[in-house]
């Protein structure tokens, strides 16, 4: 069964992990920007949009056994690069063959949520798409040029607030530890202030991890980047949860990379998990998860 599916996929698969249980289906492959220096995910594929043909191909072949698949998630990296008539038709055929479908998922990268209108967005929700996810990275200018992402904070929250306005689920994505020991400080509270102004209805923290082939692995190589280490890592969000004011929002710092799992729902948890921090700050003997067993 698994190996008939498998061959669905073109290389490694990435998704967030709030989709682990989710069917994945690659509408894209690889990455159009591929050019952020902390991410080797798609170095090894050339962007390209898979045909509708190509898609529907996949959907024949995983309908035996996903049929009744609650959830989708669109990869590769930015899925909604595709136009929206494609993804709009996408959409329907999963909606016209999965039953007891109720969201699809797709990652975007800003410039992509902003070459298309709202009216568009409100379209694809239509069609079924039910959650965005936006990887801010971090809130810090200087920080985003120097990762090469290829977005500024302003363009990001301006394509928050188009997500927002189509009515869209929105779940933004930063990293800890990104802007290492010199820009600890900028990281955490650039970042908690642009998440204040987008206000999203997700918010997921991972913990930078540093891959030989990027950019940064050279830089921290060469003694340019200073990375913190995993009681820096919980200062860094320490400052960035005390600044962080979100009228409802579920937090999540569980993904595989970080070394403790956090989270819990703003604004009625914020206290709680500042608390959870400081237990961890304050204890000499704590058991932070080794770096062989964290992962991207
Ligand atoms: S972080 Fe996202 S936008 Fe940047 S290269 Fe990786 S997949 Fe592409």
């Amino acid at each position: 069964m698994f190996d008939e599916v498998y061959q669905i996929y073109e290389g490694t698969v990435f998704r967030p992990p709030s989709e682990a249980r989710s069917l994945i289906l690659q509408a894209t492959i690889g990455c159009s920007h591929n050019r952020c220096t902390f991410c080797i995910s798609y170095r090894d594929k050339k962007f390209r949009i898979k045909s509708f043909e190509e898609v529907k191909q996949d959907v024949e072949n995983v309908l035996p056994y996903y049929k009744n698949t609650k959830r989708i998630f669109l990869a590769d990296g930015n899925a909604l690069k595709i136009p929206t008539n494609d993804l709009s038709k996408i959409l329907h055929l999963l909606e016209d063959n999965f039953p007891k479908l109720e969201r699809v998922g797709i990652y975007a990268c800003p410039h992509d949520v902003l070459k298309k209108s709202v009216s568009e967005l409100k379209e694809l929700k239509k069609a079924g798409l039910g959650i965005i996810y936006i990887g801010l990275e971090s809130g810090s200018d200087f920080i985003l040029k120097k990762v090469r992402k290829g977005a500024l904070s302003k363009q990001m929250i301006e394509a928050v607030g188009k997500v927002k306005e189509a009515d869209i689920l929105l779940s933004v994505i930063f990293i800890l530890g990104l802007g290492g020991k010199k820009l600890s400080e900028e990281h955490a509270k650039e970042t908690a202030k642009v998440l204040s102004e987008m206000d999203p209805d997700y918010a997921g923290a991972l913990t930078l991890m540093v891959v030989k082939g990027t950019e940064i692995y050279d830089e921290v190589k060469n003694g340019e980047l200073e990375l913190l280490d995993p009681r820096g890592v919980f200062q860094e969000l320490r400052i960035l949860i005390q600044n962080m004011n979100l009228s409802h929002c579920v937090f999540r710092a569980n993904h595989a990379s970080n070394y403790l799992p956090v989270g819990g729902t703003f604004p009625e948890d914020k206290k709680n998990i500042l608390d959870r921090i400081d237990r961890i700050l304050k204890k000499k003997d704590v058991s932070f998860k080794p770096e062989w067993l964290r992962a991207l």
